[in-house]
């Protein structure tokens, strides 16, 4: 994949965010593959297409580009709170392309979270504008990659370098059930998930996870009976493939080829 972009397609933009946003997206038009089927390329969608940049003709899925010259991996700014609650809400986010990219123009690093992968808790309000502002009130949101588990952040370029679109698309599909789970229970499946990984270890205890089960009560202060749903989302993980049940109250995260 090359991963140089087309300066001269920030020609005739006047703000830099435009500019990159030419560049940004015209590069990912011009070489990026979908991710979720054999389609060669990914088209841009009509300007005032709401939160969709990219979109898959073939199997319709839909991206949002990030870009930035600044590497965060823990957090990416987004839009309006309100309009992304709903969206998770309604099953609605498209998948997120998060890309740095160097002063020379080429892409540094991307990484990929499918739509699926999105829950509530990973999204945070940012402070209202203040009165003064164009926007006064406004509240914008930040994307919390940290609350994201491993398994939903794919990397398609690292360090420079591409990685082998045959095994991106293997791991897409490899998570595509997460997208079959009422997205009003997603939520706690991707929490328990991240609570997993929290534990450090690949292989860990029921009894590690409730350890942590203060978390998920303050990720969903009304629910009640945490732990008979600990461990349905084990279970629901295990069906996932993503961990594997030793007996004993014991697990294992399935290791990532
Ligand atoms: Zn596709």
């Amino acid at each position: 994949m090359n991963l140089q972009m087309d300066a001269a397609k920030a020609c005739g933009f006047k703000s830099r965010s435009q500019m990159v946003r030419a560049v940004t997206e015209d590069w990912a038009a011009s070489h990026l593959y979908c991710p979720a089927c054999d389609a060669k390329r990914l088209a841009r969608t009509p300007s005032n297409t709401k939160a969709i940049d990219l979109n898959c003709t073939k199997c319709d899925a839909g991206f949002q580009l990030k870009s930035g010259i600044n590497w965060n991996v823990k957090s990416v700014p987004d839009a309006a709170y309100g309009a992304m609650i709903a969206a998770i809400r309604g099953d609605r986010v498209p998948s997120l392309l998060v890309m740095q990219y160097s002063l020379q123009w080429t892409v540094r690093n991307l990484l990929l979270v499918p739509h699926f992968f999105f829950h509530e808790s990973a999204i945070k309000a940012r402070p209202p504008l203040r009165p003064t502002a164009r926007r006064a009130g406004w509240v914008g949101c930040n994307i919390l990659l940290s609350a994201i588990p491993p398994e939903g952040k794919l990397q398609l370029v690292a360090n420079g370098i591409a990685l082998n679109r045959r095994s991106v698309r293997i791991q897409y599909q490899r998570m595509r059930p997460l997208a079959q789970v009422p997205v009003n229970l997603r939520g706690w499946t991707l929490k328990v998930l991240n609570l997993v990984h929290a534990i450090g270890t690949a292989e860990f205890s029921l009894a590690d996870v409730y350890a942590r089960e203060k978390e998920l009560v303050r990720a969903f202060p009304n629910s009640r009976n945490v732990r008979p749903k600990i461990r349905q989302q084990l279970q629901k993980l295990r069906d996932l493939g993503i961990i594997r049940f030793q007996g004993d109250g014991q697990y294992e995260i399935v290791q990532r080829s």
